[in-house]
């Protein structure tokens, strides 16, 4: 679970494909979603192929922990306003009926004044 070359968020990682960077480290990647739903919308992303949260064990712990605890920080960066009156919303679709579109886990991060085009 590397690097999978027919991913396209692997290739944004590899910067195979263009993307808007929000943060980048040795583990994990963030950008802009291409289609946002609010007026805040990017993405973080493990730099290692997983496909979704079906795949997540205990020994994805740490990583895991560092998406989330990073999360609060780039939404302000990124335009949101402080809690509790701004605030922002994350979200892990897995699987074909939690709606996931892109097999490559990632986090969404959403936010910013209301109304949004959905949710
Ligand atoms: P999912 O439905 O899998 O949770 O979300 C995938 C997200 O990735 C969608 O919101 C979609 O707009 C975004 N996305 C898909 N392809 C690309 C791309 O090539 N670049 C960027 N920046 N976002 C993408
Ligand atoms: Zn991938």
């Amino acid at each position: 679970m590397s690097a999978d070359a027919n991913c396209i968020f692997c290739k944004i990682v590899a910067g195979q494909i263009p993307s808007k960077k929000v943060f980048e480290d040795e583990d994990l990647f963030a950008f802009h979603d291409i289609a946002p739903w609010a007026p805040v919308h990017f993405l973080i992303i493990p730099k290692l192929h997983i496909p979704s949260m079906a795949q997540v064990g205990l020994e994805h712990a740490p990583l895991l922990g560092k998406i989330m605890a990073l999360a609060p920080r780039l939404a302000l960066e990124q335009g949101c306003r402080p809690y509790p009156e701004g605030g922002f919303r994350i979200v892990t679709n897995t699987g074909a009926e939690g709606g996931q579109e892109v097999h490559h886990l990632h986090v969404h991060v959403m936010g910013g004044p209301r109304p949004w085009l959905r949710g």
